[in-house]
């Protein structure tokens, strides 16, 4: 593979994008400041850390970001439209745009709220399962379109969730605020128990998503070829640490790579070792959710109503009154798939679901080395190949409740992944065309909640930490047996693990026991 001299920017240049990128920043690259300021160097002092990161900055702006533009352009009328969403959405204003007398029901067996992964596959179970019967119908409500959320605005990787090590070290960081009757090991010990439930579900999610496509052959773009995650020299310790808990525990999708075998599967170029999601894929994420909605529809047992937006839910005896923007709907069941949303129709979800934004781009060109069909993060950020459009995005910062769902992407973000995407791709023509934001949700341990959350039969799925595809599907399937009795299928998600009551209540939550093993 041969590689062209790399480009390097004039100092009239640098001096120029130096000025742009200061005088350029925004709210939200303060606020990113922050997240990467208290991620970027663990174990330095808060001091150490400010210091570390403004020399960082400062290089970024004068070398590498205006040695990247000099390749790297921006269309003058950069479109806010997700790339999954620019060639249009199917399902656009259902079934306003085909039947202008269509009306909300006034009862149905269960209201789903939201039409994002979530939403697409607790509607695609209830059609598989419940009984064809006029008194079982769902009703789908989403306040904008399907897909519209973060489902239509992400890197388009079906991840076996998050891997076992990671999940372990969140829930452990966290144990000591709500189990603190107990001691070390045992936290230890539970937050092991915790990681393992989490993966077993999420690689039973991301084989069922498989098993669908391919039984009901949806057209979304599917291949799966893992995703390649790489790690500078200072991580490579809590890489090998990582290699050895999939080993012990057996959840044996994550591993390590050599440089040599990065190469090969992407195209990128780095010095050490990277994590590797063996069985990780990817897909057209807005089909998934389009295809999964239209077989729900078709069925005759799920409606789907967009731009529906649900502004109260209130129980009345044994039932709920969901009251929408196209009048009030009585219902039996109500699942909450709303997400980084939720907060603002749940406020008891305040400060426990955590709206955080990751952005994208996406444009013509790129380095000619990537390689399509394979999930690929730097350090920093992510790259992937999409037919001839090359994608790149970062970011997990916190935002508040109000901006869930605002498409507000930072241009120096942006740019700053253009020097990522150089350091490891080498220089390339790049013309971006796309870039957007979207919010995904993140609870205090980084575990996602499936359950009942008013002790009756109002439900949620959500909290999936930027890994929706390694949770939505199986915990969609899991809540819909549960809501129609029906117990011949595993149930991956069992309350004592992810029941919300673990964040509302912790103390009366009921914790699992410990293992002896
Ligand atoms: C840039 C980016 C990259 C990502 N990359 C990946 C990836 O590669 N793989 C992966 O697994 N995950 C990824 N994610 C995360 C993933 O997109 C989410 O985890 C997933 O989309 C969550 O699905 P959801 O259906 O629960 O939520 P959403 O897709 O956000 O859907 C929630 C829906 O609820 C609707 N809603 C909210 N409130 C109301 C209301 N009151 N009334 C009616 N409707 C309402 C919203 O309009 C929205 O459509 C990424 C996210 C982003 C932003």
């Amino acid at each position: 593979m041969t590689r062209s001299t790399p480009h390097s920017a004039s100092l009239l240049t640098r001096m120029r994008v130096f000025c742009g990128l200061l005088f350029g920043l925004r709210k939200h690259d303060f606020r990113a400041a922050a997240t990467w300021i208290n991620t970027m160097y663990p174990g330095v002092s808060p001091v150490g850390r400010l210091v570390k990161f403004l020399r960082w900055s400062l290089w970024q702006m004068w070398w590498e970001i205006p040695d990247a533009l000099c390749t790297a352009t921006f269309a003058p009328d950069v479109s806010r439209t997700p790339i999954w969403l620019a060639d249009g959405n199917p399902l656009e204003n259902h079934p306003w745009g085909i039947d202008a007398k269509a009306r909300l029901p006034e009862r149905v067996q269960v209201v789903v709220i939201g039409a994002g992964f979530t939403g697409g596959a607790l509607a695609y179970h209830w059609s598989r399962r419940a009984a064809a019967d006029p008194e079982m119908t769902m009703a789908v409500l989403e306040m904008g379109e399907a897909a519209s959320g973060s489902s239509g605005r992400n890197e388009g990787l079906v991840v076996m969730g998050r891997y076992c090590h990671m999940v372990e070290q969140t829930v452990l960081k966290h144990l000591p605020a709500v189990r603190p009757d107990l001691s070390e090991p045992d936290r230890r010990q539970l937050a092991r128990q915790f990681a393992v439930a989490y993966c077993r579900a999420a690689y039973r999610n991301g084989d069922l998503i498989e098993e669908t496509i391919r039984r009901e052959a949806f057209e979304c773009d599917y291949a799966r070829q893992g995703w390649v995650q790489a790690r500078d020299a200072d991580q490579q310790t809590a890489l090998a640490e990582s290699v050895r808990t999939a080993l012990e525990t057996g959840l044996t999708d994550w591993t390590s790579v050599n440089p040599a075998e990065v190469l090969r599967c992407t195209g990128m170029r780095v010095e050490h070792n990277a994590g590797f999601s063996i069985a990780a894929a990817s897909f057209h994420p807005a089909k998934w959710v389009w295809a999964l909605l239209k077989m729900a529809i078709q069925s005759q047992k799920v409606k789907f109503y967009s731009r529906t937006r649900v502004q109260k839910v209130e129980r009345v005896g044994e039932e709920y009154r969901v009251h929408t923007t196209r009048g009030v709907i009585q219902t039996r069941h109500v699942v909450n798939a709303t997400e980084s949303y939720t907060p603002l129709l749940h406020p008891q979800f305040h400060d426990r679901i955590l709206p955080t934004q990751t952005q994208a781009a996406s444009g013509n060109g790129g380095p000619a080395e990537m390689q399509p069909h394979v999930g690929i993060s730097g350090t920093r950020g992510f790259f992937g190949k999409h037919g001839d459009k090359v994608m790149v995005g970062s970011d997990a910062t916190r935002v508040p409740d109000h901006e869930a769902g605002r498409i507000q992407p930072s241009r120096f973000i942006t740019k700053f992944l253009l020097g990522e995407m150089r350091r490891y791709f080498g220089d390339s023509r790049y013309h971006i065309t796309h870039e957007w934001s979207g919010t995904v949700s993140y609870t205090p341990d980084e575990y996602p909640v499936v359950g009942v959350m008013d002790g009756h039969r109002q439900h949620i799925i959500a909290g999936m930490a930027g890994s929706g595809t390694g949770v939505s599907f199986n915990a969609g399937r899991c809540l819909v047996n549960r809501i129609l009795g029906l117990m011949d299928e595993p149930d991956d998600y069992p309350p004592e693990y992810f029941a919300p009551t673990r964040l509302l209540d912790p103390r009366n939550h009921l914790w699992p026991e410990l293992k002896s093993d």
